[in-house]
């Protein structure tokens, strides 16, 4: 359990800063100038009038450093961001999570704008609405236009909180790949292992709730997709983050719904120790937000319309911090696994430019629903003015 107790947000960024966040800022902005000017078209326009009509959030994530994405010595992981997706994005260098580190309760934070204070590993639904919530009440939404692709059965309630005043009906559609595959599969061997393990931290598997999620009929008769291809696909692929994207382009392909949340949880393989394992997950969600932001380009129903907004959940702990073991785990709630950072794209958002100033993980939400147009009432967290 990462429960901690809230930090005062000063001293998390004198903290911060204390991680020359200067030079990683400068770096990027570096970069990022550098790419747009190889990459200039006089057809690519800097700034679309049209505000966004869909919305799409990735977690990049299971906790990932800046030392292995945006800081100089780990830009060499994250080769898709840096080169292709930053010179087009309104950059955030520091968002500070000041919530318990567990990887469903900060989830389940960044969708309600509070920070939630349940166990991470309750089979529990977040006490504050959601942005979903907020999306099809305001908006008068059917399910089928907010989805929720999560990383394992822990995160079946994310998409509806336990609100009195929302929740029961107003959720997203939740879709778990793993416990679809898993129902594929049915008894036919243990082919999909590698693509199973339900989390990195606790060996506890939390029982699937079928009233929360989609079931592997429903799914496969609204996405017209067959569970045939759905395994022969899961046997070409290394990761359940891969799989996750798969689903995320037929729901695009098939539903084409304003506001889909995919949650990456690969790189918390970190918690195994291994290095390696961990930069590899950073590499391959790397790939997967550049081959979203293609999907989005490449779909009539997205392309020029569609905000996407890229974010870890959290860091993970310092090198430097005697009470955790680095890379490995977010344990000490230090500065460096409380801050993070984020980057949106897309129409009205402009180019290639870096927000130093700090901001909240709860600045989200409220974020969301100016560009949803909805009123996110109970979020703690403010707008984020200059991607609006
Ligand atoms: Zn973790």
């Amino acid at each position: 359990m990462n429960r901690v107790t809230l930090a005062p947000y000063d001293s998390i960024i004198s903290a911060a800063q204390a991680l020359n966040r200067r030079r990683f800022l400068q770096s990027v902005a570096k970069v990022g100038a550098a790419s747009a000017w190889m990459s200039f078209s006089p057809l690519r326009a800097t700034i679309s009038p049209e505000r966004p009509e869909k919305v799409i959030v990735v977690t990049f994530g299971g906790g990932a450093r800046d030392e292995e994405t945006f800081a100089p010595e780990g830009q060499q992981y994250i080769p898709h961001l840096v080169g292709e997706l930053i010179p087009q994005a309104t950059f955030f260098t520091q968002v500070v999570n000041r919530g318990i580190l567990g990887h469903y309760v900060a989830t389940a934070s960044l969708a309600t704008g509070c920070y939630e204070t349940f166990n991470n590993f309750a089979p529990i639904s977040p006490a504050n609405p959601t942005i979903f919530e907020y999306y099809r009440r305001d908006r008068r939404r059917r399910a089928f236009d907010a989805w929720v692709i999560a990383p394992s059965n822990g995160f079946n309630h994310i998409g509806e909180s336990r609100h009195r005043l929302y929740g029961k009906g107003l959720g997203a559609t939740v879709v778990l790949p793993k416990q679809l595959l898993e129902v594929a599969n049915g008894n036919r061997g243990m082919d999909y292992e590698h693509l199973l393990r339900d989390n990195y931290e606790s060996i506890v598997q939390l029982p699937s709730d079928s009233e929360h999620v989609m079931s592997a009929r429903d799914l496969t008769e609204l996405l017209q997709f067959s569970m045939a291809d759905f395994l022969a696909h899961a046997r070409t692929i290394r990761s359940p983050d891969e799989l996750s994207l798969y689903i995320a382009q037929h729901v695009m392909q098939k539903i084409a719904p304003s506001f889909m949340w995919i949650t990456f949880h690969d790189i918390d393989i970190a918690h195994s120790g291994a290095f390696s394992l961990y930069t590899d997950a950073i590499r391959r969600s790397d790939r997967l937000c550049a081959e979203l932001w293609q999907s989005i380009q490449n779909h009539p129903e997205y392309k020029g319309k569609t905000a996407l907004f890229i974010l870890p959940d959290f860091g993970r702990d310092s090198d430097t911090d005697a009470g955790g073991n680095g890379f490995q785990h977010h344990r000490t709630g230090d500065a460096l696994s409380r801050t993070t950072w984020m980057m949106a794209l897309g129409p009205n958002i402009r180019e290639n430019i870096t927000i130093d100033r700090p901001v909240e993980s709860i600045d989200l939400v409220p974020t969301l629903a100016a560009m949803l147009q909805c009123n996110a009432r109970f979020a703690q967290g403010r707008p984020l003015h200059e991607v609006l």
